[in-house]
């Protein structure tokens, strides 16, 4: 069995060494472009090039080093349409989401970033709580890492709502579905988490006029992809008060430019894009899992669903 591994960086050599381990028949074999590729059964890979997904047509399945598929969707014309794509799921990913947005929503709600710059400046003042009743938590899409960050946060009592594609029953969260379910969602969320993935239809869903529907001093979280928020609205809406701050992890341009008024704004929190690491070794156990359901000719979870684009 013969797999291509790819990554933009060229580090293939630790994945060939897991998967020696994990999926000892398999040969390992990488890309370049202009060069022949021997036949191969199945690709791992994360954002691959057009070049390289022309000469895919033969593989058995792609399988994804990450969870979002915006990367590998964006050729959808050239991508063969008969050969399965397999996101990973969850892989580690979901317990690290639940730590970064949990962090994300106390330290807003307990003022730890005041409490910083105060005790930067010696200053020893208790401030006003926030009240957790009214305390919503509203999260933008209900996947496999939505639901897990979900579960991070009911310990602490906040309201919770998530909103997705197809309604959902969720223990403690209250649902709300589709385009129609968007604007109450919005009114009535405080701290909003995108999580979606980025789509056609997900695209700069976090601009101008839906950040006005979040009440004043609402605070947002993007863990997901960048251009899910139109960036100049965000700035802006912060800058009015409007939007209390943000904590970002994703963003249009990665690196983030050392230019951009994201960085000169301290009500925004930047990361990058460390929200939920792709953890190599149990990546590698879930794809060698699948590519032997697949030989089995078992049906596989995690493939794109071409249409809707995730
Ligand atoms: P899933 O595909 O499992 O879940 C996506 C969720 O979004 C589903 O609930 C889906 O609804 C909902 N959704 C999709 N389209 C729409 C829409 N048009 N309107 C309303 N809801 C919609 O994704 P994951 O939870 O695994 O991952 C989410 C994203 O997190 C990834 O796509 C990726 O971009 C990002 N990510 C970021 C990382 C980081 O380090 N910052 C690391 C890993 C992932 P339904 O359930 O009805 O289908």
């Amino acid at each position: 069995m013969r797999l291509l591994v790819y990554r933009p960086d060229g580090n293939i050599a630790p994945w060939a060494d897991d998967f020696a381990r994990c999926l000892p028949q398999a040969q390992c074999v990488a890309w370049s472009e202009g060069a022949r590729l021997p036949p191969c059964d199945y690709a791992v890979v994360w954002a691959p090039p057009e070049a390289m997904l022309r000469e895919l047509a033969e593989v058995k399945a792609i399988f994804l080093m990450g969870a979002g598929a915006d990367a590998i969707m964006k050729h959808a014309g050239t991508l063969p349409a008969h050969v399965p794509i397999v996101r990973l799921g969850d892989a580690g990913m979901g317990v690290q989401m639940g730590e970064y947005v949990a962090h994300a929503v106390l330290r807003y709600f307990r003022r730890f970033d005041h409490y910083v710059d105060q005790a930067a400046a010696g200053e020893w003042k208790p401030l006003a709580t926030h009240e957790r009743e009214s305390f919503s938590v509203g999260v933008m899409g209900a996947g496999a890492l939505g639901r897990r960050v979900l579960d991070c946060l009911r310990p602490f009592g906040f309201p919770l709502q998530a909103w997705s594609r197809s309604a959902k029953e969720i223990d403690g969260v209250r649902s709300f579905a589709g385009d129609d379910g968007l604007d109450a969602f919005l009114r009535g969320t405080r701290v909003v988490v995108c999580m979606l993935p980025l789509t056609d239809a997900t695209a700069n869903i976090l601009n101008r006029t839906n950040l006005a529907k979040l009440p004043r001093g609402a605070y947002v979280i993007n863990v997901a992809r960048g251009a899910h928020v139109a960036e100049p609205d965000l700035l802006a809406a912060i800058q009015s008060g409007h939007i209390a701050g943000a904590t970002l992890d994703v963003f249009r341009n990665e690196p983030l430019p050392r230019q951009h008024p994201f960085w000169d704004e301290p009500r925004i929190t930047i990361t990058p894009h460390i929200a939920a690491l792709t953890l190599r070794d149990e990546s590698v156990r879930q794809i060698a899992g699948k590519i032997g359901q697949l030989e089995r000719g078992e049906p596989v979870a995690d493939v794109i669903n071409r249409e809707l684009g995730y």
